[in-house]
């Protein structure tokens, strides 16, 4: 810990403290914002372990997936960013297939030996790489994960375990970049900038890159934008339903009409996926929709809920045809012949990018479904208004470029 005249700072994850406030029994000084990680305290000297040179390696890629065209100029990107040491944005539709545009560059960086780390919010990384790069041993670390440290080329962990981490990582992907409150919490800021090596490439995935984000990266990043998916046809374009009072309605469950018939009308073709604002009312939506659909497998899902990977599970093997849930499945889950329905897009929680990405959850795989997007709002929000000229916008560039099929 750097110690001065009354303030302390943690060599671990960058926090800072007034000594007074850190103090233990024994008089020595600890670090309460990353103890999850084991505590850090002024009487122990924290130690990394110096890196070994980088030795090739035999690696293996096995995929026998083909990448489409945009997907080539991403992957070809990635590879250069990684290969050149330099810092990469590829900002990429949802559903354009962004995992796959990373193999290349991280079979090569692996076989010349470097260490490559991918932080991945969504937990659905592990088990494609894992596919993939069957021969390596891959390091899982989250904070519940019972792995303890090895030293590993390949780690996926989140932005929280990075700290553990001293000039570590030749490559350092970090995934839907958006996610991560950087600005918020400087803890993460740190994890990143100090567990790579001064050479190195970081490179950032997002489908929704904030302003902020965007200026923030300006000088040092190359951007490489992908505006389509790899099955040539276009985002879905978000429908507005204005509906005067959802919010009353759903509590009360009287005068749903309008919503029971949108549901009837697009669960005759498809799933559906009823994104609500807040955990109390879509438990009394649930309730109301359950009497008005008895016939109907309907379950709920939050970020708390005791079993939510197994319901997201039991959805993808088609066990409900109605799911509602909060933004908690905004992104990293796919689920085929779907609809989406966004009840009350005019709520706070769902600002620009969460739109986009609800937006985007319809028709990423499979045939196409006639899957459609529905914002349910009773007012017009600036955030509503900019993810449909963000989504039209990227369609657009899509046709120019000939990577769109127009319908
Ligand atoms: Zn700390």
């Amino acid at each position: 810990m750097k110690i001065s005249q009354s303030t302390v700072v943690c060599q671990c994850c960058g926090s800072s403290f007034s000594k007074e406030a850190v103090r233990l029994p024994n008089g020595h000084l600890y670090c309460p914002n990353c103890i999850q990680l084991g505590r850090v305290s002024s009487d122990l000297a924290l130690v990394h372990q110096k890196e070994p040179a980088r030795i090739p390696q035999a690696v293996k890629l096995i995929w026998a997936g083909k990448l489409a065209p945009q997907q080539i100029s991403g992957s070809q990107q990635v590879s250069k960013a990684m290969k050149q040491k330099r810092n990469l944005l590829l900002w990429a539709v949802t559903g354009s297939g962004k995992t796959e545009m990373l193999f290349k560059g991280i079979t090569a960086a692996l076989k010349s030996g470097e260490r490559v780390a991918i932080v991945d919010v969504c937990r659905e990384l592990y088990p494609r790489l894992q596919a993939v790069f069957p021969e390596i041993d891959i390091l899982l670390l989250y904070g519940s994960s019972e792995e303890t440290y090895r030293y590993s080329l390949l780690t996926i962990c989140t932005t929280h375990q990075l700290l553990r981490f001293y000039q570590a990582f030749d490559v350092l992907i970090i995934d839907e970049i958006d996610a991560f409150p950087f600005a918020d919490n400087p803890q993460l800021a740190h994890g990143v900038a100090q567990s790579r090596l001064p050479k190195s490439s970081l490179i950032y995935l997002t489908a929704t890159p904030s302003l902020k984000l965007l200026r923030q990266i300006k000088d040092d990043f190359m951007i490489e934008k992908i505006p389509a998916r790899y099955h040539r046809r276009p985002l879905p374009v978000p429908k507005l339903l204005w509906w005067n009072k959802w919010r009353q309605r759903c509590a009360s469950g009287k005068k749903l009409k309008k919503l029971t018939q949108l549901l009837k009308r697009l669960l005759s073709q498809n799933r559906v996926l009823l994104f609500c604002p807040s955990i109390s009312l879509m438990e009394m939506l649930a309730e109301h929709l359950k009497k008005n659909f008895p016939e109907l497998a309907i379950a709920t899902v939050h970020g708390n809920h005791p079993r939510r990977e197994e319901i997201v599970t039991e959805m993808r093997e088609n066990k409900y045809q109605l799911l509602l849930t909060t933004t908690i499945l905004e992104r990293g889950v796919t689920f085929e012949k779907l609809s989406v329905i966004v009840l009350g897009a005019n709520h706070r929680v769902f600002n620009q990018a969460a739109l986009i990405q609800i937006a985007g959850r319809v028709d990423r795989k499979g045939p196409p479904s006639q899957g459609e997007v529905i914002f349910i709002y009773d007012e017009m929000t600036k955030a509503m208004r900019q993810a449909l000229r963000e989504i039209n916008a990227m369609n657009q560039a899509g046709i120019k470029a000939g990577l769109v099929d127009e319908v």
